[in-house]
C-alpha cells in the first residue's frame, strides 16, 4: 500500500467498492477491501439475478476499482470472532480508519403459524442457492412443488417467481452452477402466485422488471382485474407516480389478455395478506385474508379466507442488517446509526469509524443508489484525516500476518483472478461464459495456489 492514512472497507459489495473508489482518489489514502467470501462484489454476484447479464456486467466497473494501485482485496476474512474472524480492535490497531458495507443479508419473518415448515423459504435462501452462493447447500431445494407462493410485490419476489418460470435452456445463457440447472430442468413447477396484501399501485416493482414477466416464452400471466379496481387515494398514486401508472396499464393489459396455454403460469394476486401456512409435515397451502383498500393509502381485513394451494413457499417481505460484534447496532431498524456516515457509538460520533450502503440506510435503492451514498461518507471521513489518530502497526501485512499466526490464509486479488479463471474455464468446456463454483472448499482450492499468509 502507498498510502499515508490506512483505511478497511469491510465488505466488498457494491457499496463498499464504491466508497473504495472514492477514497482511491486521494494519493494520501490506501485502501484494503476485506470480505467474509473468498470472492468480491456482494449482491452484485450473489442477488442480482443471473438472467440479467447486462446488470451483471457491473462488475467490470466494480473490478476495476479494485485493481487499481492504492486498493487491495483481502477475501475470506470475516469481521467477527472465531478462528477465520478479525475483531474490530484488532483492525484498529492495524487500520486508521474502518468503513463498515456489509449488507443486509437476514430476510424479515411474516411471523405467522406454519413458516417453518418444511418447503417455507426466505427468498434469500432461494436467491443464494441459484446464485450459488458458498453459504447455501447444493441440495436445499428441489422443486417438486407444482405451485409455488412468493410473498411480497418487490422486485426480488419478481426475480424468484422468473426463475422459477423459466426453462432451464433459457437460463443456460447464466452463470448458475450445474446443480441448480439440473434441478430447475426437473422443476415440477407450474403454477407460481406472487402475493401482495395491498394493491397495485402499493407495488414495489420498478416497470422493466414487470414487463419482463409478461414477455416469457414459458409462462403466462394471469391477472384478475377486480383486483386492480383502485380506491381514491391509490388514484391519487397513479396520477403522481410514473412508475406506478406504468405498472397498473401493464397490469390491465394482463388481465384483459387471452392466456396462450404455455407451461407455466405466473400469477399476480393483491389485497391478500398471508395469516397461515398449512400443512403437516410440509407446506401444503397459503391461507390468506382478503384485504380492501382503506381509502387512505392502507388496507383493512374482511375476514374472508382465500386458501391458495402450494408445495412451497418463498417469502420476500424485505430485507435486514445483522449486528456486528463490537459494532453499535439500531436493533429497531436494522442499521448501524450514524449522522451523515459516521458511525455514532452511545449518542457520539465515534473516531475513525464510518458506515455505507444497505448497513447504513436500510435495504432500498438500486445498486446506483450506494454511490452517492458512499460519497457522502468518504466525504466525512476525508474531512477528518488530519485529526484521525494513526493506527500502531503501520506493515502493509499486519493484517495478513495476524491472520497467518492463526493458520487463516487471506484471498488476495491474486487468489480470486485464479477463481474467476477456474470459473470461466468451466464454462468455456460447455460453451458457456462462467460457471459458478459454489462450494467454499472448491473455491479455496482454486484460491490455493496464490493465498496470502
Ligand atoms: C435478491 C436481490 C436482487 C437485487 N437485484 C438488483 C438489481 O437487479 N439491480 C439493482 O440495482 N439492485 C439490485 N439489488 C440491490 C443491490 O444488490 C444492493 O443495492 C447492493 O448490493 C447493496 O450493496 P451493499 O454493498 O450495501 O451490500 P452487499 O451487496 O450485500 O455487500 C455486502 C458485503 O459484505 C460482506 N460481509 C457481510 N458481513 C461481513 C462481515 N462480518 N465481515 C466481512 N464481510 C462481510 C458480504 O459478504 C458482502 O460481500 C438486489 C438486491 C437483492 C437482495
Amino acid at each position: 500500500m502507498s498510502g499515508s492514512v490506512r483505511v478497511a472497507v469491510i465488505g466488498s459489495g457494491p457499496s463498499g467498492l464504491y466508497a473504495a473508489d472514492e477514497l482511491s482518489k486521494h494519493d494520501a489514502v490506501s485502501v484494503d477491501v476485506l470480505d467474509r467470501l473468498p470472492c468480491p462484489y456482494g449482491l452484485l454476484r450473489y442477488g442480482v439475478a443471473p438472467d440479467h447479464l447486462k446488470m451483471k456486467s457491473l462488475e467490470i466497473t466494480l473490478r476495476k476499482i479494485l485493481e487499481r494501485p492504492g486498493v487491495r482485496f483481502l477475501g475470506g476474512v470475516e469481521l467477527g470472532s472465531g478462528v477465520t474472524g478479525i475483531t474490530v480492535d484488532e483492525l484498529r490497531e492495524c487500520y486508521d480508519a474502518v468503513v463498515y458495507a456489509t449488507g443486509s443479508s437476514v430476510d424479515r419473518r411474516l411471523s405467522i403459524p406454519g413458516e417453518d415448515l418444511p418447503g417455507s423459504f426466505s427468498a434469500t435462501e432461494f436467491v443464494s442457492w441459484y446464485c450459488g452462493h458458498p453459504d447455501a447447500r447444493v441440495d436445499a431445494f428441489t422443486l417438486d412443488a407444482r405451485s409455488a407462493v412468493v410473498v411480497g410485490v418487490g422486485n426480488v419476489a419478481v426475480d424468484v417467481a422468473r426463475i422459477l418460470a423459466k426453462t432451464a435452456q433459457d437460463l443456460h445463457v447464466t452463470d448458475m452452477p450445474d446443480h441448480v440447472l439440473n434441478v430447475l430442468e426437473a422443476s415440477a413447477i407450474s403454477d407460481i402466485y406472487i402475493v401482495g396484501r395491498r394493491g397495485p399501485a402499493q407495488a414495489k416493482f420498478t416497470s422493466k422488471e414487470l414487463r419482463e414477466l409478461g414477455e416469457l416464452a414459458s409462462a403466462d400471466v394471469v391477472v384478475d382485474p377486480a383486483e386492480l379496481v383502485l380506491d381514491e387515494a391509490s388514484k391519487e398514486v397513479v396520477e403522481t407516480n410514473k412508475t406506478v401508472r406504468r405498472n397498473l396499464e401493464t397490469l390491465q393489459e394482463w388481465s384483459s389478455r387471452p392466456l396462450f396455454g404455455r407451461d407455466r403460469r405466473i400469477h399476480l394476486r393483491f389485497l391478500l395478506a398471508p395469516v397461515a401456512v398449512l400443512g403437516t409435515d410440509r407446506v401444503e397451502a397459503v391461507q390468506c385474508e382478503r384485504n380492501v383498500l382503506d381509502g387512505s393509502g392502507g388496507v383493512t381485513g374482511t375476514g374472508e379466507k382465500v386458501t391458495l394451494a402450494a408445495q412451497l413457499l418463498l417469502r420476500s417481505v424485505g430485507y435486514r442488517g445483522v449486528p456486528l460484534p463490537g459494532v453499535p447496532f439500531d436493533e429497531r431498524s436494522g442499521v448501524i446509526p450514524h449522522v451523515s456516515g459516521r458511525v455514532q457509538r452511545e449518542g457520539r460520533t465515534a473516531t475513525g469509524e464510518y458506515v455505507v450502503g444497505w448497513i447504513k440506510r436500510g435495504p432500498t435503492g438500486v445498486i446506483g443508489t450506494n454511490k452517492g451514498d458512499a460519497k457522502e461518507t468518504v466525504e466525512q471521513l476525508l474531512a477528518d484525516l488530519e485529526t484521525l489518530p494513526r493506527a500502531p502497526r503501520r506493515e502493509p501485512d499486519a493484517i495478513i500476518d495476524k491472520l497467518a499466526q492463526r493458520g487463516v490464509g487471506v484471498v488476495t486479488w491474486a487468489g480470486w483472478e485464479a477463481i474467476d479463471a477456474a470459473e470461466r474455464a468451466l464454462g468455456a468446456a460447455v460453451g458457456r461464459t462462467r460457471i459458478k463454483i459454489a462450494d467454499r472448499a472448491a473455491l479455496l482450492i482454486a484460491a490455493a495456489k496464490t493465498l496470502a499468509g
